[in-house]
């Protein structure tokens, strides 16, 4: 499922496209800015599908350069809303933009999140914004090694920004969120988010917090509260210190004060080399989660076998350990490991 403007309608008009796999040929029109072979592209990544490998050894060349940017925080708080507004404004910039919508605990595409993106569709018909839902329903290792396949995707399609959002705020989309250069958490007054923020180890990932709602009540108690916890972590001298910005999103305001927050953080990035960093640090997470999936595709097709029920018996009936078996399952799938 996918927005207008986007390719899920065409995609399954009879052009064709919807079952191709020619991956040079989608790659090539997604360079193009064809809507459709984006789409295409995002949903083959989405369905974990056997052209990946290829699909990413395409791509490989145009990526690696966009700037990433995660947000999270409740349903409700205010995402999309500022999604929106966040993709106005790096438009104005004359940036293109790539927005992808995650939904960690939604086995289906799109589903009940998309409803609520209507908003976003002021940017439907403008050429130079690619939004889409995306869940992980067919891939291997789940969201986190489907999304920055997904991201490459945007990229490739010549997004200078790739805005990716989560709903909620556990540990799926903490590790979603810290695989952004920058990663802003989304707060309002009165959801206990804060303190849930915290618990989910939100603190560590968080470069800014976005107190939203800040024309209700509870707002400053809300910013209070995040300054405190911000100013009881431990940093070093020359570390990044959270920003916090108030905004009222649906009315555009506070945006200008969210858009200079991540340029400063960006700023800090660069200055400490950490943006090169962090973008190994998100190779190394993709090249594992890739490696993972691999092997647990292979241990699943072992455990469907008879290798499994065979070692289990065996386990069962004490004629060997948990350990000697786990190894004996580990050396069919990865001989060398
Ligand atoms: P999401 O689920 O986090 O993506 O939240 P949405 O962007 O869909 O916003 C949820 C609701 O909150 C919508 O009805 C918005 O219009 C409303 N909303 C968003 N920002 C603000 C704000 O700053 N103040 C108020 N009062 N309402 C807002």
């Amino acid at each position: 499922m996918t927005f207008p403007g986007t390719a899920g309608g065409a995609a399954s008009n009879g052009s064709g496209i919807r079952r191709s796999r020619d991956v040079p040929g989608l790659v090539a029109r997604a360079r193009e800015g064809d809507p459709r072979a984006v789409a295409r592209l995002v949903s083959l990544v989405e369905d974990g599908d056997d052209s990946l490998p290829e699909i990413a050894a395409a791509l490989a060349p145009y990526t690696g350069q966009a700037q990433l940017i995660g947000l999270t925080g409740s349903p409700g708080v205010g995402k999309s809303t500022l999604t929106n507004e966040l993709v106005r404004a790096y438009r104005g910039q004359g940036l293109r933009v790539g927005v992808l919508a995650v939904d960690p605990s939604s086995p289906f595409t799109g589903g009940a999140i998309l409803g609520d993106r209507v908003r976003m569709q002021d940017h439907a018909i403008d050429p130079g914004v690619y939004i889409r839902s995306m869940s992980s329903r067919g891939h291997l290792g789940g969201l986190s090694a489907a999304t920055p396949q997904a991201v490459r995707v945007l990229e490739g399609a010549g997004c200078e920004v790739v805005l990716v959002e989560t709903v909620g705020v556990g540990q799926a989309e903490v590790e979603v969120a810290s695989l952004a250069d920058t990663t802003l958490v989304m707060l309002a007054p009165g959801m206990g988010d804060a303190i849930q923020a915290v618990k989910a180890g939100i603190l560590e990932v968080a470069d800014v917090f976005v107190v939203n709602k800040a024309d209700r009540d509870g707002a400053d108690a809300t910013y209070r509260d995040i300054q405190g916890m911000i100013a009881l972590g431990e940093r070093g001298p020359g570390e990044w210190r959270p920003q916090v910005v108030r905004a009222v999103a649906s009315q555009a305001t506070g945006v200008d004060d969210v858009v200079a927050a991540i340029a400063k953080h960006r700023a800090w990035l660069t200055e400490h080399d950490e943006l090169q960093a962090r973008r190994v640090r998100r190779a190394a997470a993709e090249v594992e989660n890739i490696a993972l999936g691999t092997l647990r595709a292979k241990l699943g097709s072992v455990r469907h076998g008879d290798a499994l029920p065979a070692l289990a018996a065996e386990v069962a009936a004490g004629r060997t350990d948990p350990y000697a078996a786990a190894a004996q399952l580990v050396a069919a799938v990865a001989p060398s490991a």
